[in-house]
C-alpha cells in the first residue's frame, strides 16, 4: 500500500519522549467540569434501550455533534464562557462532590449491537482528532459503504504531542479492542496501523505488527499532515486515540468520557500522556501530572496550533491533544517584513499570508476576500517559518472573523 506524499510542509525535529515510553496516567475524579451547555438546554436521560441506559447528559451540542455525559454526584453551580479559547460557547459549571464518579454504564451483551456502538461513541462525545468528526457520524457513514480498508492512524504530525502514536507503544490491547469494536460496523477486510517514521531519536521501535497480524507501516511526515488525504469511499481513517476510547467506553465505567492530552514542557515534572474527562479544567490536569515550577506560559492544543491560555479553568475537550506549560512566553521581537516569501512557500493551502497581513493592517476587506482567506487551516506554518517573527497565523485568524461577520451582516 503506498501513501500520497504531502506536497508542502514543515519538516519538523519531534519531541515525543519521555511521553511516549511513559504508561498512560488517569484522572478520575476531577474537582470541577465544564460541559458544554446553555442556560435552556435540560438533562436528557438516555433511552433505556441504549448502552448507556439511565445516563443524563447534556444534549448535542451544535458547536462538537456530540453529548456530553454528565458526571454523577456533581452540582451544577451556574454557567460561564472561556471566550478566548471557544468563542460563543456556554458552559454548564459543575462542582464534581468528593468519591463521585460518573454513571456506570450498564451491562451489554458481546458482541455489543450496531447501535450500542454508535450511541455510545455519541453519548461519551468520542471526536476523532485526525479530522475532527465526532466518531459516530463516521462510523454510521461508513457502514453504509463498501469498505476495503481501515486506516489507524497513529500519527501526530506536531512536536511533543503523542496522543496517537501512544496506543499503539503503550496499550496496544485497548486499541485492538477499539479496532475490533469499529471493525465491527464497517467490515474493512485490511486493516493497517500507520505511525509516522521519525519518533525522535530516543523513542522506542515501531514494531512491525500488532495482534499477531495486523502490519504496522511508518511514513515519512511533514507538518501539517492530513488524515483526509488518504481516506476515499473504500478507505477509512481512524485516529488511534479515538478507538482506545471506543474500547475504553465497553470496558470501564468511566472510560467512555476520558480523552487523552500529551502533558510537557519545562515546567511539567513528569512529561506524560494524561486520561482525562472531558470538561476538566487544564489547572486540574497540570496539577496531576505534577509541576516543577509555576510556568508563565500555557499551550491548549498542539505545539503549532494551540493558543496561549490565561484563564487555566479552561476546560479540557474532545479533540484537544496537549497542555503545554513553559517557563518563558515566547516574546521574541518583531520585525518589519524582509519580502523573503517563505511564507508563501510553505502554506499548504497555497495562500499568500504576507499580502493577507498586509490587507489586514491597511482594513482593506476587499482584498483579504480577493486573497481567499478563508481557505486558511490555521495550521501555523507561516508563523513557524516567518524571519521577521510576524504573528501571520494569529492576524489571519483574526481577518477571517472579519469576513466572517460581513458575510453575516450582508445576509441580515
Ligand atoms: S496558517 Fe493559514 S496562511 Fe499560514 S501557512 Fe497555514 S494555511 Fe497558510
Ligand atoms: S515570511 Fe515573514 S518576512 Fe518573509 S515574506 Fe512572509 S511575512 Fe515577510
Amino acid at each position: 500500500m503506498t501513501f500520497p506524499k504531502a506536497p508542502k510542509g514543515l519538516r519538523l525535529t519531534q519531541t515525543k519522549e519521555p511521553a511516549l515510553s511513559r504508561p498512560v496516567k488517569t484522572l478520575t475524579a476531577p474537582k470541577m467540569l465544564y460541559l458544554p451547555a446553555r442556560e435552556d438546554d435540560k438533562l436528557y436521560v438516555q433511552p433505556k434501550k441504549a448502552a448507556l441506559a439511565g445516563m443524563p447528559i447534556y444534549p448535542t451540542d451544535s458547536h462538537f455533534g456530540v453529548s456530553f455525559p454528565v458526571y454523577r454526584d456533581s452540582v451544577l453551580t451556574g454557567f460561564r464562557t472561556f471566550p478566548d479559547t471557544y468563542h460563543d460557547v456556554s458552559f454548564a459549571s459543575l462542582a464534581c462532590t468528593e468519591g463521585g464518579s460518573f454513571t456506570s454504564i450498564p451491562e451489554c451483551e458481546m458482541p455489543p449491537a450496531p447501535e450500542d456502538i454508535l450511541g455510545l461513541s455519541r453519548a461519551c462525545a468520542i471526536w476523532d482528532n485526525c479530522d475532527h468528526t465526532p466518531l459516530h457520524k463516521k462510523l454510521a457513514r461508513y457502514m453504509e459503504e463498501t469498505v476495503q480498508t481501515l486506516i489507524v492512524y497513529g500519527i501526530d504530525d506536531q512536536p511533543y504531542i503523542s496522543v496517537n502514536s501512544s496506543p499503539v507503544f503503550a496499550e496496544p490491547e485497548l486499541l485492538l479492542k477499539g479496532i475490533e469494536l469499529a471493525n465491527q460496523l464497517i467490515g474493512a477486510a485490511n486493516i493497517r496501523i500507520l505511525l509516522p517514521k521519525d519518533l525522535g531519536e530516543d523513542a522506542p521501535k515501531s514494531p512491525k505488527k500488532l495482534g499477531g497480524d495486523i502490519p504496522v507501516s511508518t511514513l515519512r511526515v511533514r507538518y501539517p499532515h492530513r488524515a483526509t488525504a488518504l481516506a476515499n469511499e473504500t478507505t477509512v481513517v481512524i485516529s488511534a486515540e479515538a478507538l482506545v476510547r471506543l474500547a475504553l467506553a465497553f470496558s470501564w465505567d468511566a472510560g467512555g468520557m476520558m480523552t487523552t492530552v500529551s502533558v510537557m514542557g519545562d515546567c511539567v515534572s513528569e512529561p506524560c500522556n494524561v486520561r482525562v474527562p472531558v470538561g476538566t479544567p487544564v489547572e486540574e490536569v497540570l496539577e496531576f501530572a505534577g509541576l516543577s515550577e509555576e510556568p508563565r506560559a500555557v499551550i491548549l492544543g498542539g505545539s503549532l496550533t494551540g493558543s496561549v491560555i490565561t484563564d487555566l479553568a479552561t476546560p479540557i475537550l474532545p479533540g484537544m491533544r496537549g497542555v503545554l506549560a513553559f517557563r518563558k512566553a515566547k516574546s521574541p521581537r518583531q520585525y518589519d517584513c524582509i519580502g523573503c516569501g517563505k511564507c508563501i512557500q510553505v502554506c499548504p493551502q497555497n495562500l499568500m499570508p504576507v499580502y493577507i497581513y498586509k490587507a489586514y493592517q491597511g482594513n482593506n476587506k476587499d482584498e483579504m476576500k480577493r486573497l481567499k482567506v478563508l481557505a486558511c487551516t490555521d495550521c501555523g506554518c507561516c508563523s513557524y517559518i516567518c524571519p521577521s517573527n510576524l504573528e501571520l497565523t494569529n492576524t489571519l485568524k483574526q481577518t477571517k472573523r472579519l469576513i466572517k461577520e460581513d458575510v453575516f451582516d450582508e445576509a441580515d
